[in-house]
């Protein structure tokens, strides 16, 4: 089985979806597909209903929150639900709005709290924002309840999410970036995720749509990268994966 932590599985468009759930069924991949908002979460709810290896997974995405803000009560049921809180965070970088900024602080520490009171892991967006979330997660006391997804910042800052015994997941890039393979080496190996994040973001890396499939190759580069046997390497990600969703 392999397991792909931070998917978007609402993003293939519904004339794919049977394609697609068949390349998960075919391949025994546990897919944790994030949601964007409320909208995409009914999405995935949906595709959910196709395939049990499809687990949804409710947040509201940086990219999400607008100038104004919701009513955030809206969503405790949702949050009570859900498996794993996602995808959620802060992006100081692709996002040039900065009037958005503190409401997406104030989204993120809804759910941060919702993550303390639930006892339930994030699945989290750092970019551009790294050393705040860092901050963030330490006030709220869910270092240790965090995922941290395709992370791209310092080094200095890793290091500290490391040593908060944080849980990471890498991704498609890794043949691609040396950063992305220099973070690997930093990850402890008990702590190590893979994601291929929805079928746009190797499109984004190298032209091709990612399949569900995708997950692969990324443990294929992460065997190549850390000098792990493949058999060895699924089994350390399916129970790094498995002490989360246990
Ligand atoms: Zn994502």
């Amino acid at each position: 089985m392999y397991v792909d932590f931070h998917s978007h599985f609402d993003f293939y468009k519904d004339h794919e979806l049977d394609l697609m759930i068949n390349d998960v069924d075919k391949n025994n991949i546990k897919v944790i597909a994030c949601s964007m908002d409320l909208k995409s979460y009914n999405k995935n709810i949906k595709i959910s209903k196709m395939s049990d290896n499809i687990i949804p997974i409710f947040g509201i995405h940086p990219w999400s929150v607008k100038s104004k803000l919701d009513d955030l009560n809206r969503y405790d049921d949702l949050v009570k639900e859900t498996k794993i809180i996602g995808e959620v965070g802060l992006d100081f970088y692709w996002v040039k709005e900065k009037e958005t900024y503190k409401h997406q602080i104030e989204v993120f520490k809804y759910f941060l709290k919702k993550s303390k009171n639930y006892d339930k892991f994030l699945n989290i967006h750092t970019k551009g924002a790294e050393e705040l979330i860092y901050n963030l997660l330490k006030e709220y006391d869910v270092l240790d309840k965090s995922i941290i997804h395709w992370y791209s910042g310092d080094i200095d800052i890793l290091n500290k999410f490391i040593d908060a015994k944080c849980y990471f997941t890498v991704s498609v890039d890794l043949n691609y970036s040396e950063k992305s393979r220099e973070i690997l080496n930093h990850i402890p190996i008990d702590k190590l995720l893979a994601e291929t994040d929805g079928p746009t973001a190797l499109e984004w890396i190298n032209g091709n749509y990612g399949k569900p499939s995708e997950i692969i190759n990324v443990y294929e580069s992460i065997s190549n990268i850390k000098n792990i046997n493949k058999n060895e390497l699924k089994e350390i990600i399916n129970k790094n994966s498995f002490n989360i969703l246990k």
